[in-house]
């Protein structure tokens, strides 16, 4: 696996743990309305995934810094109106 992609999976992990946290407590949900039991656990839960983006982002800091695209200039394309590398898909200044 790629440094970039090990980058792009963990930051992916964590915006989808972020999501499903804020479900959790949501107080619209149903299991935040009605039975003081099924809030205990989406609370719970939440905490334990509070956890879970606490250790990935603790694990994205440990990763190394990404090395600097050396491609040549002609793999260069515009994307979105952002440049980046076609040859490490990495995302240029
Ligand atoms: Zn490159």
């Amino acid at each position: 696996m790629t440094l970039s992609k090990s980058y792009k999976l963990v930051k992916h992990a964590i915006t989808q743990k972020e999501a499903t946290k804020r479900g959790l407590l949501d107080p619209k949900m149903a299991w935040n309305q009605g039975a003081e039991m099924s809030k205990d656990l989406a609370n719970g839960l939440a905490e334990y995934l509070e956890n879970d983006i606490v250790w990935l982002k603790v694990l994205l800091k440990q990763l190394p810094p990404l090395p600097k695209c050396k491609h040549p200039k002609e793999l260069r394309d515009r994307c979105d109106g952002k440049w980046y590398c076609m040859g490490c898909n990495e995302d240029l200044e």
